[in-house]
This record gives structure tokens, C-alpha cells and sequence, in this order.
């Protein structure tokens, strides 16, 4: 993946250092009343900036912090937020607007810790940071923040310059494009999964998608540049089958994908595997799939939601159900994506790959897995995960 950048009707360019402050012209919860998840459908404007993606690429979005969590930190450090800071590089500003633009106050990493130690010099995180201790660490770094970091070790007088240099920078997140410039001219629209979670008696929330959730209105603007992905694309062939993944926000590029293909006549077959908890909240885009198939623009559909039934059913279990038809799809030069979840689903969507090479292909193990391998250094097997 690589950024790039092109010329605003006005000349400017955007990118990472100049990112173009994009109106949020809508934002719809795509989960019905009574789901456990918050999955948001954002669109934005990209008029008259000059940005031009394609189906496949990634949106980055610049946060701002939450003001309740700078509050919760300031108050923490008994800091002053007028106090003036400098910051890596030598900016300088006002303590609390470092705290909410600048500085990344929320997950801390062993790297804070130690930073953070140099100040503080307590036992115990000397200890958290012997290596012998690592599953110590680890087990205090999961669910806690840097709110933990100062109530648990208090380090009154700390200057407000040296906290900030305990701290990482607060970085841009990234977001599958769900729409085809071709669908929708001048604008661009995510998928976005908002995090809100309960840990170590605090309720916390993730940076960047409850920005895009609480702290933009309608009509308001969140800075973004666009991230090229060469490889996750749509084949040039509109002929040529397409077999796409993606359960949970994984859905995302395939929205972008089908619109596409539908706005450019392409005819190539497509299958598309989708999976959540419950059909009757969760089916994220549910009517606009139902019109498609009835439409022709997409050929198949196989739904996994896993807590319909007691067996939990995922999009993998559906791969594996439909194997046989499955393997030929890819035998006739179907490009296969997923997209999603990197630290499950994507394996065990490999693994039921390798399955099904297996049993519908009459291969060994090692010759399934190579084959599979085969497929992705062919760029048929092509991945979007995180
Ligand atoms: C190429 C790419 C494409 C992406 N596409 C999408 C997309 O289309 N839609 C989408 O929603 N996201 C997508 N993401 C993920 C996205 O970039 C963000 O990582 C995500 O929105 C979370 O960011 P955040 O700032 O809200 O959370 P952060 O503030 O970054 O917090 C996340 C962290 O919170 C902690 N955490 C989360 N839950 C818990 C819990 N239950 N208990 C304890 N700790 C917890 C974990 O440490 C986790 O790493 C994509 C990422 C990449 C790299």
C-alpha cells in the first residue's frame, strides 16, 4: 500500500501532511434496535478535492481525542490546560489541545511505561518491565490506558512537557472504502464498527471510531486523506468471477465492488459471503444485497449469522458447505477476497481454503496448502485484513 495524492480543482493537494477536511453529509446505523453492535454507515464528501480512489483503497482519518477522556487525564495529572507544552519536533501549544489533537492518551505499551518510569521510578513498574515478567505486563497492559497509567502510579509535579514525551502520537486509522466513486460521485462511505467496551471498572471507547460516531455532527468536516491498495482491486476482466468475504465491517470493499461492477455493466459471476451476529439486526446492508440478487447484479449469497442458532455458524462453515462448487468457481479463475477480522477469521478462512483443496481437489495436505499459496502469489487469493 502506498499514499498518494492528486490536485484539488484549486490547485492543493491533499495527503497525509495536508489532509482535506471532508463534510460528513450522512451517518446511518446499519444494526437494528436490540443488536450488541454499532456499526455505522458514513458518507462523506470528497468534492473539489481533487481525491480520486477506486474500489479496494482505504480512507485514513485524523481523530481528535474525546474531551471527557482529556478531562479524565488533566485531572489525573493535576495538570493545567493552558500550560504551554512542546511536542516532538518542537511545536509548541496549550497542554489541553496537545491532549486532544496531538498525543495518543488512551492504550499504553511497554515503551509508554518505561518512558513514563523514567519520571515515576516505581518498583512495581520496574518489575512489570523485567523481561521475565512479560505475561505480567502484558496481563496489566490489556484494557488499560493511560488514565491507569497515572492513578496508579500518581507522580504529582510531573512538568506537563515530560508526560507528553511519555507519550505516542496519535495516529490516523484507516477505512475500507464501501462505495464506488462510479455510484456515487464527489463522495466517499464507510463501514465503520464503533468500540465502546468496560475494562478495569472504567468505560472506554476506541479513538477514531467514536470520533466518527459522537464527536463530528451532519454537516461538520473530520480531516482524511486517501491510502492506495494496488493489489486488493476488482480483476480488469468485468468477465471474470469474483468470490468476496467479508463478514462484519469485512463488507465494506465488497459494497464498493458490486456497485462498481454494477455502474460499469460488468457481467462476471460473483459470490459474496457475509456474517454477523443476528439476521434480524445485523444483515449490515441487508436490502441493498436482497435488490442486487434480485437484480442479477450479484449471483450468490451465503449468510452466516452465528447466534441464530445454538452451533455458532461462521462465513468459513458456509465456505466449507458449499466446498465443491466453491472449488470450481476457483478451478474456472475466480479471484477470491477477504476482508475482516486478521486475527480469526482470516485464518480460518485460509484454513477452510486449504480444506477444500483437500477434500474437493482429492489433495494432500501439502499439496492443498501449496496450492492455496499458489493462488495468492497468482494475486487470485487477495486479502484485506486488520
Ligand atoms: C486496511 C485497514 C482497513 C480497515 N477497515 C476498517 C473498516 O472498514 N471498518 C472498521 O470499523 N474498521 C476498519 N479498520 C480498523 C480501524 O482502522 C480502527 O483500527 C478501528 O476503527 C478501531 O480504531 P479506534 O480508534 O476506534 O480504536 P482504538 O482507540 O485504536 O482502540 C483499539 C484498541 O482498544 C482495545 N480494545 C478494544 N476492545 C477491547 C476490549 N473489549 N477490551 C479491552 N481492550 C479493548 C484494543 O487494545 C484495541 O487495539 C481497518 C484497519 C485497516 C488497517
Amino acid at each position: 500500500m502506498s499514499d498518494e495524492s492528486t490536485n484539488s480543482s484549486a490547485g492543493v493537494v491533499y495527503d497525509k501532511k495536508n489532509p482535506f477536511p471532508s463534510c460528513l453529509k450522512r451517518r446511518v446505523l446499519l444494526n437494528k434496535e436490540g443488536s450488541d453492535k454499532e456499526t455505522l454507515h458514513l458518507e462523506l464528501c470528497l468534492a473539489g478535492s481533487g481525491l480520486e480512489y477506486r474500489p479496494g483503497d482505504s480512507l485514513a482519518v485524523i481523530p481528535a481525542n474525546s474531551p471527557q477522556v482529556v478531562g479524565q487525564v488533566l485531572e489525573a495529572g493535576e495538570f493545567d490546560a493552558g500550560e504551554t507544552v512542546e511536542l516532538k519536533g518542537g511545536k509548541t501549544k496549550p497542554l489541553g489541545e496537545a491532549l486532544a489533537t496531538d498525543l495518543n492518551i488512551t492504550g499504553i505499551t511497554k515503551n509508554v511505561l518505561k518512558k513514563y518510569n523514567a519520571f515515576a521510578q516505581s518498583e512495581k513498574i520496574e518489575t512489570l518491565l523485567n523481561p521475565e515478567n512479560k505475561a505480567a505486563l502484558d496481563d496489566y497492559l490489556r484494557g488499560r490506558e493511560v488514565i491507569d497509567m497515572l492513578t496508579d502510579f500518581p507522580l504529582p509535579g510531573l512538568a506537563a512537557s515530560d508526560f507528553c514525551g511519555t507519550l505516542r502520537k496519535l495516529l490516523p486509522r484507516l477505512y475500507s472504502i464501501a462505495s464506488s466513486p462510479k455510484a456515487h460521485p464527489g463522495e466517499v462511505h464507510l463501514t465503520v464498527a464503533v468500540l465502546r467496551y468496560h475494562s478495569h471498572g472504567r468505560d472506554r471507547e476506541g479513538v477514531c471510531s467514536t470520533y466518527t460516531a459522537d464527536r463530528v455532527n451532519e454537516g461538520g468536516t473530520m480531516p482524511v486523506f486517501l491510502h492506495y491498495d494496488k493489489n486488493f482491486k476488482l480483476p480488469e476482466d468485468g468477465d471474470t468471477p469474483i468470490i468476496m468475504v467479508g463478514p462484519g465491517t469485512g463488507i465494506a470493499p465488497f459494497r464498493a465492488f458490486v456497485e462498481e461492477r454494477a455502474a460499469t455493466g460488468a457481467i462476471g459471476k460473483s459470490w459474496l459471503f457475509f456474517g454477523d451476529q443476528h439476521r434480524a439486526t445485523d444483515y449490515l446492508y441487508g436490502d441493498e444485497w436482497d435488490r442486487y440478487l434480485a437484480e442479477g447484479r450479484l449471483s450468490r449469497i451465503d449468510l452466516a449469522f452465528s447466534r441464530d442458532q445454538a452451533e455458532k455458524v461462521y462465513v468459513q462453515h458456509r465456505m466449507l458447505e458449499h466446498g465443491a462448487e466453491l472449488y470450481t468457481w476457483l478451478r474456472n479463475g475466480a479471484v477470491f477476497y477477504v476482508c475482516g477480522d486478521a486475527s480469526r477469521m482470516a485464518k480460518d478462512v485460509h484454513e477452510a481454503l486449504i480444506s477444500i483443496a483437500e477434500k474437493e481437489g482429492g489433495k494432500s495436505r501439502e499439496d492443498a496448502e501449496a496450492w492455496v499459496k499458489q493462488l495468492k502469489a497468482d494475486k487470485q487469493y487477495l486479502r484485506d485484513v486488520y
